[in-house]
């Protein structure tokens, strides 16, 4: 029987050893054997391909985090799933387990500003070259691609300014010419939209936003298909990658109430972006709402819903009334990150690593905001009576 996500989300992960509705919290370093021959045994066995489900040693992953991982590989339907301690270790994952000197990878010009930092500075250290992508134009891509191009990295839709592309088109071109993929998922997650069977070979979710649903925790996972897998097992173990089981306890719980609380962001941000389209001081909602747009096609045609987070832009000569307008919000949080229950906001235009060339303009101020589960009509006052400071 194939079951709906939803049920998937409820039933995975249940201890067949325990009978209990959830896995134990192992703590592990040490793991033993009963005999050394059993422990030659298996580790002939993950020679042989044998998945990330077989651990000998507290580096390679404790119960739990075992049932993290395959949750999620469930829910992606990828072969299988790497944790980390952190989204952005999935990110450095990604790219350290292919990318060698010489190499030159194509990223998407909007990308989140730690992911611009480590292929546009870092892995030039390491002689790997990176170009970057405007989102809004594949044929900037297309044209960017040469013989050197190992990999195309790609987040959708882009971190603060939110363009949504033609995910096909660019599986298309990598593949015609043998280029690994990966997307950054995280404002999706595989709930809304399967990277894996679109053709990407490695999709990325910050476990730290939607999976853990509350704030309280830093999680990565990478999911990949059965091609890039021995690879990625291999640079994993390698450079000690691992996801505590305390922390992937809690976003294994936060998963439960995915979908649920998705849908209420969605449900929550359409309620306020239909206020905020009447505010004649914004001047552009950056979020998938506008039929007939490009955005609007590409959103409608990958993802099976929204999220809760979108950025405005605001054109002012007067920066000032634009951070008295957020300081003054009284139900939105000033503070990195999103994806937990509460609203967030955020002024991007401080640091132009953050902002798409697009909108690094004179007077445009870029701000971000995450819906949470707060009750939207709080939100909508909130917000009404903070923008008459902007200026
Ligand atoms: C937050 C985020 C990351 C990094 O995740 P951390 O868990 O904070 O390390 C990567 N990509 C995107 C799009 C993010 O929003």
């Amino acid at each position: 029987m194939k079951l709906s996500d939803k049920t998937k989300l409820k039933h995975l992960a249940q201890d067949k050893i325990s009978r209990s509705a959830n896995p134990a919290i192992v703590r592990n370093s040490t793991i033993f054997f009963k005999t050394m021959q059993e422990l030659i045994d298996r580790e002939k066995k993950v020679k042989k391909g044998s998945k990330v489900d077989f651990y000998d040693y507290g580096r390679s992953g404790s119960q739990t985090t075992i049932a993290l991982q395959n949750f999620i590989a469930e829910l992606e339907e990828a072969h299988a799933t790497f944790l980390t301690s952190t989204g952005f270790g999935a990110v450095a994952l990604s790219i350290m387990s292919f990318c060698r000197p010489g190499d030159e990878m194509i990223v998407t010009d909007a990308v989140y500003a730690p992911t611009r930092l480590i292929t546009s500075n870092l892995l030039r250290q390491f002689n790997i070259k990176t170009h970057f992508y405007n989102p809004l134009d594949l044929n900037t891509l297309k044209r960017k691609i040469n013989k050197k191009t190992k990999m195309i990295f790609v987040e959708n839709p882009g971190s603060n300014t939110f363009e949504f592309q033609d995910l096909s088109a660019i599986i298309k071109m990598a593949k015609r010419k043998k280029i690994l993929t990966a997307i950054d998922n995280t404002w999706g997650t595989p709930f809304l939209i399967k990277p894996l069977t679109l053709g990407f070979d490695m999709s990325i979710s910050s476990g730290t936003k939607y999976f853990s649903g509350h704030s309280d925790v830093m999680l990565g996972s990478l999911s990949v298909n059965k091609k890039v897998f021995e690879k990625v097992k291999f640079c994993n173990k390698l450079f000690g990658f691992r996801a505590s089981p305390d922390d992937a306890y809690l976003v294994l719980r936060g998963m439960r109430t995915l979908d649920i609380r998705i849908k209420k962001h969605e449900e929550n941000t359409k309620k306020i972006i239909n206020f905020l389209k009447g505010e004649k001081k914004i001047k552009e909602i950056l979020y998938p709402h506008k039929k007939g747009t490009e955005n609007y096609k590409n959103w409608k045609k990958y993802y099976s819903g929204a999220t809760g987070l979108f950025s405005i832009l605001i054109q002012s000569k007067n920066k000032n009334s634009i951070l008295k307008f957020i300081n003054s919000l009284k139900l939105f949080g000033i503070g990195q990150s999103w994806g937990g229950f509460e609203s967030l906001v955020l002024y991007q235009s401080y640091n132009i690593t953050r902002i798409f060339k697009k909108y690094l303009k004179p007077n445009y101020h870029i701000i971000r905001f995450h819906i949470g589960l707060e009750d939207p009509h709080d939100l909508i006052l909130d917000l009404k009576k903070a923008l008459k400071k902007v200026k």
